[in-house]
């Protein structure tokens, strides 16, 4: 096999927000074509890491569930794309409050509507596969605690490798080497007390761009990334 040059534009490399699955595609792009990583004098190490990974809004589809019910009670044709803010939930319907919110939530045929929601596309097989590979699927949720014997149904009904689940506001408690999530208020928070950690955003319409988080905007996209960190160079 001979030589193989990778050739990279470093102020394009540097500045890309994405960096790290560039270099990932990069890496497999050298292995794609047949080339030992030790020929490049390194050999590789996988490291499993604790993925700490949100429910709503990333695995679990949120608002499409309450939509559903609240269109079929109140004649309203709400859908996904109306939800362009966070709070817009109150703007949306006729709550007053958030606690009005779940106290009608809480009741929705039977259970809470945390128990009837669907998964994103991709979200769980992803979630499979990153365990399958050694990771730790840690979920970190700040849903209510009325939700809590609903959320852990949820899970294990779809057969999400979850290692852990914690309910918490302060996700920054629970260490991790990676975080996914799409609140606003909580990704500020993981990037400045988890200096250690790669904090990614999943990008919805809710949320915007934090400083020091990695946008992610699909679970493609997510275990790319993983895959980056995951894999170090030793001697
Ligand atoms: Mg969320």
């Amino acid at each position: 096999m001979g030589a193989i040059d990778v050739l990279i534009d470093v102020p394009d490399f540097i500045s890309s927000r994405s960096w790290l699955i560039q270099l990932t595609r990069i890496f497999n792009r050298v292995e794609s074509v047949g080339v030992n990583r030790t020929s490049l004098g390194r050999a590789p190490r996988f490291e499993p890491v604790r993925l700490g990974i949100d429910l709503d809004g990333v695995v679990a589809n949120f608002t499409q569930g309450w939509m559903d019910f609240y269109n079929g009670q109140h004649g309203t044709a709400l859908t996904f794309a109306d939800s362009q803010n966070w709070q817009d939930l109150l703007t949306l319907t006729h709550f007053n409050t958030m606690t009005e919110f779940w106290r009608w939530a809480a009741r929705l045929a039977g259970h809470t509507v945390f128990w009837h929601l669907r998964p994103f596309p991709d979200a769980v097989e992803s979630l499979r596969a990153l365990a399958d590979e050694g990771h730790s699927v840690v979920i970190l949720t700040s849903r209510p605690a009325m939700g809590r014997d609903d959320t852990h149904d949820w899970v294990k009904r779809h057969r999400i490798p979850a290692a852990e689940v914690h309910f918490l506001e302060h996700k920054w408690m629970v260490p991790c080497q990676v975080y996914l999530d799409d609140a606003p208020h909580l990704l500020p928070d993981l990037v400045r007390l988890r200096d250690d950690a790669s904090v990614c955003r999943y990008v919805r319409p809710w949320n915007r761009p934090v400083d020091g988080a990695i946008d992610i905007h699909d679970w493609g996209e997510f275990r790319d990334l993983v895959a980056g960190l995951t894999v170090s160079a030793s001697r």
